[in-house]
């Protein structure tokens, strides 16, 4: 796959820069999501820009969402890069099944299959086909290595030598020390546990081994 073949977004939440400093240092054509909260160093100015597609403009985000709507082919894949908070090591978020083929691509060994869409259909990759890329921990310049070495897998179909399917069935209740990605109290597998930025504490996955 070339880079020709799919639209690249980063910057979808202004306080994760540095995919988009990576794709621009190397001079990689791309949509910044949300430029003016990039400029404030904001995650959003109004409201979650990446909880609000389809909806109606009421506010800045709102506006942007349905300004990238146009922006963005409907006909290839998206990839969205983005950093976390709490979670260090890089994955790949998909929605559907029929985006495995892609997020298998990236080169990245966990995926995570938002079976349990929680954003009630309104992200990007709810409104195009593609994939959110985790790129790591938000300052961190691991995410800059990672964008480009995602890209990079994509050109080349460069598949992990291990691939992990994080399949979110359900949220987390009970208040705990959870580890993302890792099995707890042999019942299920944490992602998004702990110190993130939705209003919940985690959500359970099964984990199944695919490569
Ligand atoms: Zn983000």
């Amino acid at each position: 796959m070339k880079r020709k073949d799919i639209t690249i977004v980063a910057g979808m939440h202004g306080d994760e820069p540095i995919p988009v400093i990576a794709l621009a240092s190397m001079h990689i054509k791309h949509i910044v999501g949300n430029p003016e909260a990039l400029s404030k160093n904001k995650r959003f100015l109004d409201s979650d820009l990446n909880g609000v597609f389809g909806d109606p403009i009421t506010d800045k985000e709102t506006e942007r969402a349905a300004k990238l709507l146009s922006l963005i082919p409907d006909d290839k894949p998206v990839l969205d890069f983005h950093s976390t908070t709490s979670i260090q090591e890089p994955f790949v978020i998909i929605i559907d099944m029929k985006m495995l083929p892609l997020a298998r691509k990236t080169g990245l060994s966990t995926i995570v299959y938002l079976k349990l869409n929680f954003k009630a259909g309104k992200t990007l990759i709810d409104h195009r086909d593609g994939v959110v890329v985790e790129t790591g921990q938000k300052l961190d310049h691991n995410c800059h290595n990672t964008t480009l070495q995602v890209l990079d897998s994509i050109e080349n179909e460069k598949e992990a030598d291990n691939i992990f399917l994080f399949e979110v069935y359900d949220k987390i209740t009970e208040p705990g020390e959870y580890n993302n990605f890792e099995l707890y109290d042999d019942s299920f597998y944490p992602v998004f546990a702990t110190k993130c930025s939705y209003d919940f504490i985690g959500l359970k996955a099964k984990r199944e081994k695919i490569k």
